[in-house]
């Protein structure tokens, strides 16, 4: 690991609220285990002799976490056809995100679902259509003239997980910096984080939802209003979920465009 790699990976860890880590020994590593890095290393360069001295070998070139002039144009690029984690395995379409690139507001989901693996496109199904009239209704009755393609719309993780069960940490590590050169790129007035996971990337707070949304958090100065996530409010028994959601889209939405 380089050291863009680790303060990446060090970076990530501070945001998802990570405060120790522990070191394992060199020690520690078994003899079957140095064997094998041997044995790996010496089947990968058939002549190790011959390797040039670690500083004459070229340097390896990584993104920056997000490098001077980051586009949402670079991002993609840089993902490319993505196999950094498992989750590319099962996937049809990778879902990088949808809308206005210079939007004052994004909202931020967990990860694609079915419909949005099939399309492409973030927040299409049925939680993507409730998303829909939230926003466009909510903004409406509050006399803000605003449409879905008017904000930007992103996941914590660009590929579905199996099952549409909750990424792991390691794949929101992976994906996550991608995430947040997204959010730098765009810079926005404040950020919606829809759902636990959402909310959890974003804060790095442990809490659940119902205890943290309503309140204005933080993603490196930028404000987080954290919600519950659509799929949520698509079951039918949560009505006091429904009206608590229209209040925190109500908040986020006044104080993006008024
Ligand atoms: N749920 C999410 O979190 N994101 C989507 O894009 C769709 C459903």
């Amino acid at each position: 690991m380089n050291r863009d790699e680790l303060r990446r990976r060090l970076e990530f860890y501070q945001d998802i609220g990570v405060k120790t880590l522990y070191r394992k020994p060199a020690a520690a590593k078994s003899r079957e285990a140095r064997q094998a890095e041997i044995s790996g290393v010496e089947a990968a360069h058939a002549a190790p002799a011959e390797r040039p001295p670690a500083a004459e070998q070229p340097a390896l070139v990584l993104p920056s976490l997000a490098p001077a002039g980051d586009t949402l144009a670079r991002i993609l690029e840089d993902i490319g056809d993505c196999r950094r984690c498992r989750l590319h395995e099962g996937r049809n379409k990778l879902v990088f995100g949808v809308g206005n690139g210079r939007s004052p507001l994004v909202f931020v989901g967990e990860g694609p679902g079915a419909d949005e693996d099939a399309q492409g496109i973030p927040f299409v199904g049925r939680a993507g259509q409730l998303l829909t009239q939230m926003i466009e209704n909510t903004a409406r009755r509050e006399g803000i003239e605003l449409r879905r393609e008017d904000v930007y719309i992103c996941n914590v993780v660009k590929c579905r997980p199996p099952g549409n069960r909750t990424p792991e940490p390691d794949e929101m590590e992976t994906c996550g910096q991608f995430l947040y050169r997204q959010l730098s790129a765009i810079a926005p007035k404040a950020i919606c984080a829809l759902g636990g996971t959402a909310a959890r990337a974003l804060t790095g707070r442990k809490e659940g939802v119902t205890k943290l949304r309503g309140h204005w958090l933080e993603w490196r100065g930028i404000p987080v209003m954290v919600s519950y996530h659509p799929s949520y409010l698509l079951r039918p028994y949560n009505q006091d979920a429904k009206r608590e959601a229209w209040e925190d889209l109500k908040k986020a939405l006044h104080f993006v465009y008024d």
